[in-house]
């Protein structure tokens, strides 16, 4: 069977009526390019309005039929929550830098939720493991998490559309950990450029504390990987359109209408972000001075939008009171300025305006790529007839279109100064400009861009072969408990067996650690060990009632299991160094605000991870590298690790006390797991029945991987669970 690309978008791209149309969006027309003798495409999404249930499955079957499109059909009530609520109420605003338009209402969470959940219902249904899943934008954050719960293996993409905020912007949602971590559930994350998604990651780090790089994230199931890869606009549809009949037709028809005048175009869906009252402020002042208004027409095609949300209805009545002052200011006998079209124009319309417009003026306060700055560069075919782009800075185009006139929408001066200067500017300065950008546009369209990105996402090793391995870790295990001997196990605990808390007093055992500790404990060949970096003081507490031995301070003292007292293994080990680097961790935790020092019997600890991420990471290298230099000549081991920085004598360490536990019993096997890297010491053992296991995602010389503590707990319960017919055997 054929591979599936399944395009999950918050809207199908159809309309239902008597007929169900399909549309020819940018999008649609970039996919269906992608068909191939090897890929089927299919589309999941809303069909746009509710459909009474008696219809939906006759509705179902002819969208499945005649478009390869699966409807997710929601009530009116959930789809208003989502949609209008959620995704254009809350996320919008934020994601576009407008937080006085932010509303929240905690009721439309569960209905984002709810229609987030019934898309990943419906990708489920139709998906096999071996196909890739192509998620569109805000509206489905959360859906990649959800995928990636469901069918681990399952490769999943997911592009923003939109800008991607500074942190400082998104962290005002009352969900944004939620919608973060929802988008995180993906293999691959696509921007526009680069500042968002250096946005994008700076939010990650802040609000997730994790460590990453610049393109990759790095999860314990999983890697995200970050990339840069800006849509672009359907140039065949544009090009076949500008040979056609209908084209000529609308063409001749502006030309004759406007004889004798310049046009200056701007088109865009009536949304805030546009900067449309802003752009009138501009032709305002620039009227003011305009020597000759007759000459001059500004047309403004604006696309009604999102007409269900409060805040565009005064837009749009703040719209359309500025034009009518504007107009009233600066109209003649002959010309008033401004030509308004609250509505859509047919693609062919829409093309003749771009070809015969002399200026196309696209000035949103924000907007993640804006296609119509593309299309009118596109549109300037006929090289004696070229017109010039003024551009927003704000705008994502504007990275790839630079030799626009680029204007700060926020200064009318600038803006009215540049439609002056575009008036003014000659052919051969107009061609200049215009030659290169046409280029890109052409070459770098909306094929391009999705034939990247699905290629890129199908190369992705799926995440299957750790998860194959761990079976035969577990048949190891199973069958050491089966044979004859004993088996000793030295179980790390805090990122091992126990999940990691921002404050490690809270990482006490929940009742499942407990009982599942008890069960292993209680067997009568297993010697269990909770091996920690912890003080004897909180391994007590944590653990101390259960018969297991324990293993305080990475190695340096050890209790044995049932016992009450503890031996040090550090007995000869000096600490004089510590007055002097207790000193310098002090300075250090004056001036990194969040961070604090844990002063064990032999070890010295910096923690930094309820600093700022960012600070406390580059503060922690500078120490580092202090202590590298005072203790060159201590017998002391230095470690940067899990938000920490730690000197501990270098004779100590976890697996010398494992040789010392272990002394001269001999054991058919011995499991250590541990998370971090003073576990490495105990997968360096090199004994011959050693069986190591490494929590997490980072580098190890452990035999086995597991993504996260409830794995390796559900590994444990499964390792025991065989025998639970007799565990004290
Ligand atoms: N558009 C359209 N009909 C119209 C006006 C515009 O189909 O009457 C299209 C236009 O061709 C462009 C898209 O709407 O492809 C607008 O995309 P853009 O990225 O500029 O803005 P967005 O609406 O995504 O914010």
């Amino acid at each position: 069977m054929k591979r599936q690309l399944i395009n999950v978008s918050n809207r199908l791209p159809v309309t239902l009526g008597e007929e169900i149309k399909k549309s020819s969006g940018g999008l649609v027309s970039a996919l269906a390019g992608l068909e191939r003798e090897d890929l089927a495409l299919r589309w999941i999404g809303w069909p746009g309005k509710a459909v009474e249930v008696d219809q939906q499955s006759d509705i179902e079957r002819r969208l499945r039929q005649e478009h390869h499109c699966m409807p997710v059909f929601l009530d009116q009530s959930t789809a208003h929550g989502h949609y209008d609520g959620l995704s254009n109420s809350s996320i919008w605003p934020l994601l576009h830098y407008m937080p006085t338009y932010f509303r929240y209402q905690p009721e439309w969470w569960p209905d984002f939720v709810a229609a987030n959940r019934l898309f990943a219902d419906k990708v489920q249904e139709v998906a096999g493991e071996n196909d890739l899943v192509w998620v569109h934008d805000y509206q489905l954050m959360l859906l990649p998490r959800m995928l990636r719960e469901r069918m681990p293996n399952l490769r999943v993409g997911f592009f923003w559309h939109t800008p991607f905020p500074s942190y400082e912007v998104f962290r005002c949602h009352p969900h944004r950990e939620d919608l973060i971590e929802g988008v995180l559930g993906a293999d691959r994350v696509g921007f526009h450029t680069f500042g968002y998604l250096r946005h994008f990651r700076e939010a990650v780090v802040r609000l997730l504390g994790i460590e990453s790089e610049i393109t990759t994230i790095r999860q314990p199931t999983h890697q995200t990987q970050l990339a840069v890869c800006p849509i672009g606009i359907d140039a065949r549809r544009l090009e076949e359109t500008m040979k056609g009949e209908s084209f000529a037709g609308h063409y001749q028809k502006l030309c004759e209408t406007y004889r004798d005048q310049k046009i200056i175009l701007s088109v865009e869906r009536l949304d805030y972000t546009k900067g449309i009252l802003r752009r009138l402020n501009a032709i305002d002042r620039f009227l003011s001075k305009a020597p000759d208004v007759d000459r001059l027409k500004f047309i403004f095609v604006s696309v009604p939008s999102r007409e269900g949300v409060e805040q565009y209805q005064e837009l749009r009545q703040e719209v359309s009171r500025r034009i009518g002052q504007i107009n009233g200011r600066h109209a003649t006998l002959n010309n008033s300025p401004i030509h308004f079209i609250h509505g859509t124009v047919e693609f062919e319309q829409l093309c003749a305006l771009y070809a015969r417009s002399d200026v196309g003026l696209v000035t949103p306060l924000i907007d993640g790529m804006n296609l119509v700055a593309k299309e009118y560069v596109a549109a300037q075919s006929e090289p004696g007839r070229v017109g010039t782009l003024i551009l927003s800075e704000f705008a994502g185009a504007a990275e790839e279109l630079f030799n626009a006139l680029v204007v700060n929408p926020y200064d009318p001066g600038a803006v009215a100064d540049a439609i002056g200067m575009a008036l003014a500017m000659d052919a051969r300065e107009k061609a200049d400009r215009m030659a290169p950008m046409r280029n890109r546009v052409m070459r770098m369209d909306a094929r391009a861009w999705a034939r990247a990105f699905v290629d890129d996402l199908a190369a992705i090793e799926p995440a299957v072969e750790p998860a194959r391995k761990i079976e035969a870790a577990i048949d190891r295990v199973k069958e050491a408990m089966n044979g004859g001997g004993r088996l000793a196990m030295f179980l790390d605990y805090d990122g091992t067996l126990r999940e990691i808390e921002r404050q490690p007093s809270a990482a006490v055992p929940t009742a499942e650690i407990r009982e599942l500790l008890e069960r292993l404990a209680a067997m009568r060949k297993v010697d269990l060990t909770i091996i920690s970096g912890r003080s004897e003081e909180d391994l007590s507490a944590f653990v101390g009632r259960l018969p297991v031995r324990l293993i305080a301070e990475h190695g340096a003292s050890i209790r044995a299991a049932g016992g009450r007292s503890w031996e040090r293994l550090d007995r000869n080990i000096s600490t004089a160094w510590k007055e002097q680097i207790l000193r310098l961790l002090q300075l250090y935790e004056q001036s990194t605000p969040g961070s604090r020092i844990e002063n064990k019997r032999t070890s010295l600890v910096w923690h930094y991870r309820n600093a700022d991420p960012e600070f406390g990471a580059w503060k922690a290298g500078h120490l580092a590298s202090e202590l590298a230099a005072l203790l060159a000549n201590d017998p002391v081991h230095i470690r940067h690790g899990r938000k920490i920085v730690e000197v501990t004598p270098s004779g100590i360490h976890k697996g010398s006390a494992i040789v010392h536990a272990i002394g001269e019993v001999r054991y058919e096997l011995i499991l250590c797991a541990g998370d971090d890297q003073t576990d490495e010491s105990m997968f360096r053992l090199g004994l011959e029945n050693l069986l190591s296991i490494k929590v997490g995602d980072r580098q190890t010389s452990a035999q086995y991987r597991l993504p996260t503590p409830a794995a390796f707990r559900a590994f444990l319960r499964r390792c025991i669970g065989d025998l639970s017919i007799n565990p004290a055997d």
